[in-house]
């Protein structure tokens, strides 16, 4: 199991459950890249992608690049046009409401898939969260959303789950993965591991490791930013709330308050920008009393293939490579399904879900 993130982690307890021999690998602690810097938020509601119809309406406001929603490196979209185009051709409806109307819309959407909701106003928001200024005209309670306050904490626990079930962990740079009869070599910065299977999850640095092979993957970084600050006790926040119109979550995590930036397009390992993170900060100071900032600014990248959705299933020209990653906004939400399903079709078994529209060879 190459990537300990909490697709990876995942994969590899569901691969113990079914009785296989797995051997996670990963450079760093598990849990301690994306899927530590993210906004915590276990949500069934976080369905809509950034690419969704609406993106086409608000395209105008975007192009500015002044937007806290989203920023973009002019280079970098002219390098990656094929990936932007193919982006923006999976949004194919746009509407304009104001809050009401629009919180509506996304209530009567959620709903179709079984999902509930509840509309807030503004005394019903400030009797949920009593210590928060009454900004908020109108609010949608996902009430089936759930957060946690340290989602690397929670890696690093199921990795001790894997670890506890026979599983081993491996801490090591992975150099390549190259065909060896029957299974693979998996290099490493010191020595090898010799596997019938190999799974790739390694997040925003999946395709890295199968371009050698063959396979260009279309995967793309929506890149994002966290700022934690001391909360004030006696003005807590109960639950994460994502302001829909400046664009940023605050989550109460277990250092303080995370404040999550919105997106930035460009390449992964371009220097940081701190503008949309500056832009947001003041904006949640509005809204919730913090003090100062605990620690550094931190920088993930979402990996984001061109219609959103993960790859799930086997490389199409190679026995026994299978690929985990693409898990954009909502990897924290969705890696554990799709460990699961990872580890069934390994085995020969059905996954508990239709994973035919995550099949690889959509792009591969
Ligand atoms: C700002 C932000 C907010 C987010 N908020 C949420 C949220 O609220 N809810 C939600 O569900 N999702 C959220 N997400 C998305 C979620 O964090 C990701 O989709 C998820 O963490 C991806 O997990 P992963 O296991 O694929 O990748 P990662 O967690 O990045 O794991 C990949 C692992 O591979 C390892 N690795 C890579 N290359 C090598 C190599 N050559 N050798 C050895 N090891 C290697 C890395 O060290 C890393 O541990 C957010 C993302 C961001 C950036």
């Amino acid at each position: 199991m190459l990537g300990a993130g909490i697709v990876g982690v995942s994969a590899a307890i569901a691969a113990r459950q079914r009785g296989l021999s797995v051997v996670l690998v990963d450079r760093r602690e598990p849990g301690s890249e994306t899927s530590y810097g993210n906004a915590g938020i276990l949500s069934s509601g976080s369905m809509l992608p950034l690419n969704k119809p609406s993106l086409w309406s608000a395209l105008p406001a975007y192009m500015t690049n002044r937007h806290a929603a989203l920023r973009w490196d002019p280079a970098w979209a002219i390098r990656n046009i094929d990936w932007l185009v193919r982006f923006l051709a999976n949004g194919l409806k746009a509407w304009r409401s104001d809050a009401v109307g629009a919180a509506k819309e996304e209530q009567a959407f959620l709903a179709e898939y079984g999902i509930a909701s509840q509309l807030l106003d503004r005394q019903a928001i400030s009797a949920l969260e009593p210590n928060i200024v009454p900004v908020y005209k109108v609010g949608l309670l996902h009430t089936q959303t759930a957060s946690v306050d340290s989602p690397g904490a929670v890696v690093k626990a199921y990795a001790r789950m894997f670890a506890g079930s026979g599983g081993e962990i491996r801490r090591c740079e992975i150099k390549a993965i190259v065909p060896d009869g029957e299974g693979w070599r998996v290099v490493l910065a010191g020595g090898g591991i010799s596997a019938r299977h190999v799974v790739v999850a390694l997040g925003p640095w999946s395709a890295d490791l199968l371009r050698p092979l063959g396979y260009r993957v279309p995967l793309a970084f929506e890149r994002g930013y966290h700022r934690e600050f001391r909360p004030n006790p006696a003005r807590s926040l109960q639950r994460p709330i994502h302001d829909a119109e400046g664009s940023f979550i605050m989550t109460p995590m277990e250092q303080g308050i995370r404040v999550t930036s919105g997106v930035e397009l460009t390449a992964r390992d371009a220097p940081s920008s701190f503008a949309q993170l500056d832009q947001v900060v003041p904006a949640a100071r509005s809204v919730v009393e913090f003090g100062e900032a605990v620690g550094e600014p931190w920088r993930g990248a979402r990996p984001t293939l061109p219609d959103s959705l993960p790859m799930i299933g086997p490389a199409p020209r190679h026995s026994g490579l299978w690929l985990s990653f693409g898990h954009q906004h909502i990897g924290f939400t969705t890696g554990p399904a799709t460990g699961v399903a990872i580890a069934a079709m390994i085995t020969g078994s059905e996954p508990p879900f239709n994973a035919a529209p995550f099949s690889p060879g959509r792009y591969l």
